[in-house]
């Protein structure tokens, strides 16, 4: 099944190119705030998803090109991130710190914004702005400590995601963590769909040109791994969020272009990239020059 967040927190199931809209049914006030809706929906989804199905077959729909598409889960409990998850991006970065001897990172929540948003690039002069085509892995079930084996049970789907990056050697939270650094949608396809995690194509574009393209049989922490060592140390909620990591090809996007990512059996998005005129910081101050490694 599609879940898709619309129209200022409207809930919906997609159908082809239809939405039906299942916000009264999934009992989601739009104008809640904060905006944890879709917290309980995925929380209460085994109870709700015979009426979803039923409402998307039964329609009411519409055509998904007159809604506005919106992030389907903003506000988390946590979002968590995997770094240096592929051989090729470690080498391209120089980087020993694998996410299996680094572990994960938080990013900020308030990084999340939707497809239909733009992605600002702080005013930082000297540092470059990079693009990070990633999985994101969103949690069904609440869980602590679940094995690797179990920890598929607790997935409730996937999404794109992008994880952008500020380059530098400070601290990841706080380059990672400017507003609408993490685009993630267009909307979530529940883990039923996906027949084999280990098998995901990922692609993404600035303009017509393809930057990154891997497959997530290529991760070194894989996807059950990753929610089994976040379960180690944190209990996770519903619609808490994993990054799972980039492949090699990370690069600058600057104002004007487009960011285009797609996974295979997910969805696609392009997100244009504006100027912001602020975002500059003492810790920033020193120019960093990035030097890709092969
Ligand atoms: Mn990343």
């Amino acid at each position: 099944m599609k879940i898709a967040r619309f129209n200022s927190g409207r809930i919906g199931v997609i159908t082809g190119d239809q939405i039906t809209d299942v916000t009264k049914l999934c009992n989601v006030d739009p104008a809640e705030w904060p905006p944890v809706g879709p917290l309980r929906v995925i929380a209460e989804f085994e109870t709700l998803k015979e009426k979803l199905e039923a409402a998307a077959k039964n329609g009411p729909s519409v055509p998904l090109s007159d809604v506005t598409l919106e992030t389907p889960v903003p506000w988390p409990n946590k979002l968590i991130a995997y770094p240096v998850n592929y051989h090729d991006h470690a080498a391209e970065m120089t980087s020993t710190g694998l996410a299996n001897i680094q572990g994960f990172f938080l990013k900020a929540n308030s990084s999340i914004v939707g497809p239909s948003d733009a992605v600002v690039i702080p005013n930082i002069p000297g540092r470059e702005i990079h693009h990070e085509c990633e999985i994101g892995l969103i949690i069904g079930k609440e869980c602590r400590n679940v094995s690797p084996e179990e920890a598929l049970d607790h997935v409730f789907g996937f999404a794109c995601l992008m994880d952008m990056t500020v380059r530098g050697k400070e601290e990841r939270v706080m380059r990672k963590s400017y507003d609408t650094f993490t685009p993630i949608g267009p909307y979530i396809v529940t883990a039923d769909e996906v027949a084999d995690v280990a098998d995901i194509e990922m692609k993404l574009w600035v303009d017509d040109e393809l930057r990154q393209h891997a497959n997530s049989r290529d991760l070194i922490v894989d996807m059950p791994n990753m929610v089994s060592i976040a379960s180690s140390a944190m209990t996770l909620y519903p619609g808490d969020i994993i990054a799972t990591g980039t492949p090699a090809g990370v690069d600058q996007i600057k104002p004007g272009e487009t960011v285009t990512i797609e996974v295979e059996g997910i969805g696609r998005m392009s997100l244009p990239v504006v100027a912001g005129d602020s975002g500059a910081n003492v810790v920033f101050d020193k120019p960093y020059e990035f030097k890709r490694g092969v």
